[in-house]
């Protein structure tokens, strides 16, 4: 509440009398009428004219420093500002949640996939445990087959002597 006739008195040398028309009435809005000017539109209105009580224009007139005042055309556009407002409020509201959801999914996701490319790695070690073993056993087995021919070989050898040996004998008998 910008003013109530208390305050348009220290207006009226510098304002014109279609400055104080009534917006409801189209009358004057004399200093001797209770009247009051709306904060959106800063149109002067009778407070007959509005609906406003003798009651309610004494404590605009009182704490009008602290308080606002919308005529009914303003009033129906800021309470019609005031649904769009609780409208976004709740859309704004929703899109949060989703958001947060959104946010959590992803969280779970990375964390499914973190696991499962753990198991997968614990899997691949294994294998490479697995291979280095079968490489070893190959090679314990490879020394066997070294050690057999080695022994083939040296019986061989013993063999071919024993064979010499006993040619001799016969040569000389
Ligand atoms: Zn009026
Ligand atoms: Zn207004």
């Amino acid at each position: 509440m910008e003013a109530t006739k208390r305050q348009k008195a220290k207006l009226d040398d510098k304002s014109t009398k279609d400055d104080y028309k009534c917006g409801a009435c189209l009358k004057v809005v004399h200093d001797q009428d209770n009247g009051v000017m709306c904060e959106i539109c800063n149109n002067w209105y009778h407070c007959k004219c509005q609906g406003i009580t003798e009651q309610l224009y004494q404590i605009l007139n009182q704490y009008g420093a602290e308080l606002h005042w919308f005529c009914k055309g303003c009033q129906m556009g800021a309470n019609k500002l005031l649904a769009l407002l609780t409208r976004m409020q709740t859309k704004v509201d929703k899109l949060e949640e989703e958001i947060t959801r959104t946010r959590s999914d992803i969280r779970a996701q990375m964390n499914t996939n973190f696991q499962q490319l753990t198991a997968d790695l614990d899997k691949l070690c294994h294998r490479c445990d697995e291979n280095d073993k079968k490489v070893d056993e190959y090679k314990s087995e490879m020394n066997i087959t070294e050690n057999t021919k080695t022994m083939l070989e040296s019986q061989t050898i013993s063999n071919k002597c024993e064979l010499q040996e006993m040619q001799k004998k016969i040569t000389r008998s």
